[in-house]
């Protein structure tokens, strides 16, 4: 895989994702990711990254200030 920004390689991972809804914050933990050596942009997968919208939708209904989720837990 490589990196969208710069070309560079962008290695296999896990990464945290935060999506700030203005009144509320989504964090997912150990989200499988590829991120790149050089610049460290984090691309995810077409399926990771629908995963992802499905779990922000979910934490939006419990409208907590802060949703922490595990992503290893959730998929
Ligand atoms: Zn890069």
């Amino acid at each position: 895989m490589l990196c969208m920004e710069c070309g560079a390689t962008a290695e296999k991972g896990y990464t945290t994702d935060v999506t700030d809804l203005g009144d509320c914050l989504v964090i997912v933990r150990n989200v499988p990711c590829y991120k790149c050596v050089e610049c460290n942009e984090i691309i995810y997968t077409g399926d990771v990254a629908q995963h992802l919208e499905k779990i922000v939708e979910m934490a939006k209904r419990f409208m907590q200030e802060i949703s922490i989720i595990d992503y290893s837990k959730v998929a």
